[in-house]
């Protein structure tokens, strides 16, 4: 393994959003370029909405790149510009994958969700069959939702601090997972197998709680979308009650084979 050293001949896959200090992706990519000797860098640019527009339309023409990574506020708009998404992308309408095809076209999928899921996996706790709990339903909690009802849970609740949202991603999901026991509103802590924050409750030294753990069952899943910190609050009190604690940083590396098999890297 050795650092890459970039040249003419380096091609690039950049991740954009605003703002951009605090995404993974620059050293996680990186780490598997260097480890795989791929000619390849990932570097982070944060880009105003009108620069993300210019930016997405011109990726089309950039014949030395693999396409991009989108962070928040632009996996929307990454959305509706792809030429094809994924029918998880196209649900949320939202994507943070977008490949760049040969002849330009854009193609976009969205990992969030699974990388939380299969996390959970990583922590011997299939979502399967499971009583589920999401917390906040923007952009990461509807692709859990989503996730996790693709995964095959039980029954999942879901709430949002915003009025109406949880009720609106409820009926779309409904349409999508008909079979499914989805209800919009606070679960009973004592009932659930996994819950999952994905409000940035909690973030860069927030105090706070997105939800009182009190009656939660030792042995239940507590997962948290927060990076920074990793160790949240919320997470050190489901620590103390016994339960399986899962961090937004691992959150992110379980999408990272999902991210680099869709820009067609090879994963062992
Ligand atoms: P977003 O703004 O799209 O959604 C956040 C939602 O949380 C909003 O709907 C908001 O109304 C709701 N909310 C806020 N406070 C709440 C509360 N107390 N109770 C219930 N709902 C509440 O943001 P997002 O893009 O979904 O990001 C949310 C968090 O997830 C951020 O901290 C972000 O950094 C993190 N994130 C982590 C990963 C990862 O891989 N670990 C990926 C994406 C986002």
């Amino acid at each position: 393994m050795g650092r890459i050293e970039i040249s003419g001949a380096t091609a690039v896959l950049p991740i954009i959003g605003r703002p951009v200090a605090q995404v993974k992706a620059p050293m996680v990519f990186n780490r598997f370029f260097e480890e795989r000797n791929i000619d390849c860098v990932t570097t982070a640019l944060e880009l105003k909405d009108v620069a993300a527009d210019a930016f997405i339309q011109s990726i089309r023409g950039m014949t030395n790149s693999f396409g991009y990574i989108a962070t928040v506020p632009h996996k929307q708009r990454s959305a509706a510009a792809c030429d094809e998404l994924s029918d998880r992308g196209a649900f949320l309408g939202a994507v943070n994958l977008i490949r760049r095809e040969p002849d330009g076209r854009l193609v976009g999928d969205m990992t969030d969700g699974l990388g939380c899921v299969e996390a959970m996996r990583r922590h011997g706790q299939e979502p399967k069959g499971k009583a589920a709990f999401v917390i906040g339903v923007g952009g990461a909690g509807s692709a859990i939702a989503h996730a996790l009802l693709e995964a095959g849970v039980a029954s999942l609740n879901i709430v949002d601090a915003q009025t109406g949202r949880a009720e609106t991603l409820r009926d779309r999901l409904v349409k999508a997972f008909p079979k499914a026991i989805i209800d919009p509103k606070n679960a009973d802590m004592g009932t659930l197998d996994i819950v999952v924050n994905a409000s940035p409750v909690g973030m860069n030294g927030d105090p706070g709680m997105p939800a009182d753990l009190h009656g939660i069952k030792p042995g239940a899943l507590v997962a948290d979308v927060v990076t920074n910190p990793a160790d949240t609050p919320w997470l050190k009190s489901a620590r103390e009650k016994g339960c399986i604690c899962q961090t937004g940083l691992e959150m992110v590396a379980g999408q990272f084979d999902l991210m680099a098999r869709h820009f067609g890297f090879q994963i062992d």
